[in-house]
């Protein structure tokens, strides 16, 4: 039987490209997300993957929802908590309110998803767990002081499950990549992008959702058993001390 694989925010964006390239691989995808519904249903069509809605700040929605998705799939094997957002601003303006929801997606959004899954990869002795982190939350970025804080929480929880899924057959990882051209990045205004942030890219381009993807397929794979609480880069080279 396949191995089961649950991607947060799998519908579009980096998400979208990890459930093509899992499904590529052989595994059976489940892929969740927010609101978006046109942009589910035609993820759905193109590629026959399903999509469920919930809100991955919401602890009892994401319990209910992972309970939906292994009773239609079988016990899920392999996790991505994926589903993040942005809501940028400088520190001196930046409100309680616009902590709080990306602190309650990318953070509690991590903890929301994994926790339902993790008693069941521990009773079967094997479980991937992949969060995508990002470079801004290695080296910090002006205006993103609550998406740094939540993207850099993402390394000490991967780095702690490592520590407790060990024994027990389970890894957790994180990758962190650079910019990407997706909505995300591509909601940045043009002239921003252009002329501040590709040339702080050695590489000098964005990445592709797919040179992310293909990271992912790779932790979640039986080789990569003994890749364990790491952190893994994909920034065209953008440098940080
Ligand atoms: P997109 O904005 O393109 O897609 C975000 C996805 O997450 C959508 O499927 C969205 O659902 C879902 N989502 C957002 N909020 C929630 C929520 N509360 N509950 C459930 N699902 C939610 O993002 P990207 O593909 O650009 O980013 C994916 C991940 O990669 C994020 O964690 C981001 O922080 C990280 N990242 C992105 C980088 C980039 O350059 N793009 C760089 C570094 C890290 P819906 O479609 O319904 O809105």
């Amino acid at each position: 039987m396949a191995r089961v694989a649950l991607v947060t925010g799998g519908s579009r964006g980096i998400g979208a490209a990890i459930s093509k390239a899992l499904l590529e691989a052989g595994y059976q995808v489940a892929a969740t997300y927010a609101g978006n519904d046109e942009k589910a249903a035609a993820f759905t069509a193109e590629t026959g993957i399903k999509t469920y809605k919930w809100d991955v700040g919401n602890y009892e929605a994401s319990e209910a929802g992972i309970a939906q998705v292994e009773a239609d799939l079988g016990p899920i094997d392999v996790v991505v908590a994926n589903a993040g957002i942005t809501w940028d601003g400088f520190f001196h303006k930046m409100k309680p309110e616009q902590w709080q929801k990306v602190i309650d997606t990318n953070l509690t959004g991590v903890f929301n998803t994994v926790r339902p899954i993790w008693p069941g990869m521990r009773e079967r002795k094997f479980g991937r767990v992949i969060v995508i982190s990002s470079v801004n939350g290695q080296k910090g970025q002006a205006g993103q002081v609550n998406y740094a804080a939540t993207k850099a929480g993402d390394i000490g929880i991967v780095r702690s499950l490592a520590q407790e899924g060990a024994r027990a057959g389970i890894t957790a990882n994180a990758v962190c990549p650079g910019y990407i051209g997706t909505e995300m990045v591509l909601a940045i205004d043009e002239k921003v992008l252009n002329e501040h942030i590709i040339p702080q890219i050695p590489a000098g381009r964005l990445g592709e959702p797919e040179e992310i993807a293909r990271c992912v397929v790779f932790l979640a794979s039986e080789d990569a058993g003994f890749i364990n609480g790491s952190t893994i880069s994909a920034n065209g080279a953008q440098f940080f001390a």
